[in-house]
């Protein structure tokens, strides 16, 4: 280790998100199917990436400072806000509206401005999304973790309230939840959002919307009336975006202003700015792809029912998680078994806390998905136990 590096860094490992990084050459060749990152399996269409390509043609000067303020797409950002969650065109305007480089940014912005200097750790139900653990460990910020219920994944926010109330110390000052939940797949109960309701002002709590736009489910109003809640949303999955990092926060403008004082000054590239605003602009046109994403994965559940080795869920999000069935558990078996042996074959899919977590791609990469892993459970099973 470096002298002069922070001792706590040592055990931190480098995050590579894609499992095809680690692969020997001779599997370098294969062409994968990518359902590992919930990414949508649709590329932007061809027409909108000529727009794009004229915009970076005609109006991008490559050798000036990106538009520091993002304020044309903060607009666009709330009025699309305002427009999806049928509240009225003034709901939210641009002060409401921090933006990221991916919405990651924010969620390490946010961990700037509350918990650093010891002033505060966070709070996470898992199994859940793995990255705000992980900025938090890299800025030295404690992180407290309770579980969740293994019949349908509410958080034990019982489990939660406990630990607030013995405060810690540092104390809890930011309760992460993801709506619906990854990688469960779960939207939040009531009782969850009752108890999210019940904290006091003095905990921010982070809604992570990724899936709002499959899910249909949001709960951006409640930040009208709640100065300590914040909506996280991305356009890294449905509409498409991924490869050009764009994330946002919906908050009070007393939170937004803070965000803003914390980002980078150049966060968002000028291309990344356009390719927003364009996405924004047509997303009648990329939205199309959601039913169609979203007949899939009744289909792959469907598909999946039919093995009585598995329980799959559910799910409000373009993924699906399963898991073995109880009966099956120390059977000799294992999922992360499966999930190697179809990544040797080209699929990959995510093995998490136990279980599955599969990407509805598009329909060929969910066939060769949904035979490969048939193969692997008969493999592995036999194929008597299988069906
Ligand atoms: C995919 C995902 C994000 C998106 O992050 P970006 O940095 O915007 O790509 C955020 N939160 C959750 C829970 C996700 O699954």
């Amino acid at each position: 280790m470096l002298s002069f590096i922070r001792s706590d860094l040592a055990q931190l490992k480098v995050y590579t998100p894609h499992a095809e990084e680690n692969l020997t050459s001779t599997q370098e060749s294969i062409k994968w199917d990518h359902l590992d990152t919930n990414e949508s399996p649709f590329d932007l269409p061809e027409e909108l990436k000529q727009k794009l390509a004229l915009t970076y043609q005609k109006e991008i000067q490559a050798n000036r400072y990106p538009d520091g303020g993002h304020l044309a797409l903060k607009r666009a950002i709330a009025d699309y806000v305002n427009k999806s969650a049928e509240l009225s065109v003034d709901a939210f305007n641009s002060t409401h509206v921090s933006i990221g480089n991916g919405s990651d940014e924010l969620i390490r912005s946010l961990l700037i401005a509350t918990c650093l200097r010891g002033e505060g750790s966070i709070l996470v139900a898992e199994p859940t999304f793995s990255m705000y653990a992980i900025l938090a460990q890299t800025l030295g910020i404690p992180v407290v973790a309770v579980g969740r219920s293994p019949i349908n994944f509410e958080m034990d926010w019982q489990a939660a309230q406990t630990v607030i109330s013995q405060s810690p110390n540092p104390p809890i000052r930011v309760v992460f939840v993801v709506h619906p939940n990854s990688p469960t797949g779960n939207a939040l109960t009531e009782a969850e959002i009752s108890w999210l309701k019940s904290l006091p002002e003095e905990i921010l709590v982070v809604i992570d919307e990724a899936y709002f736009e499959f899910s249909q489910t949001t709960l951006v109003n409640e930040v009208l009336q709640r100065p300590n809640w914040v909506i996280l949303r991305t356009f890294s999955k449905a509409f498409r975006l991924a490869a050009h990092r764009i994330g946002y926060a919906i908050a009070h403008s007393e939170l937004t202003t803070v965000l803003e004082k914390v980002r980078l000054p150049y966060n968002l590239p000028a291309f990344t700015q356009a390719a927003a605003l364009t996405a924004l602009t047509y997303r009648q046109e990329l939205f199309q792809s959601i039913p169609k994403i979203l007949e899939q994965r009744e289909h792959i559940i469907q598909s999946l029912k039919q093995y009585s080795t598995l329980t799959v869920w559910s799910s409000a999000a373009n993924f699906v998680y399963v898991r073995l069935n109880q009966q099956f558990v120390n059977n000799q078996i294992s999922l992360e078994k499966i999930y190697h042996q179809l990544k040797s074959k080209g699929t990959l899919i995510r093995y998490i806390s136990g279980g599955l977590r599969i990407t509805i791609g598009c329909p060929d990469e969910n066939a060769r998905m949904l035979t490969r892993l048939d193969a692997a459970l008969k493999h592995f099973l036999g194929a008597g136990l299988s069906e």
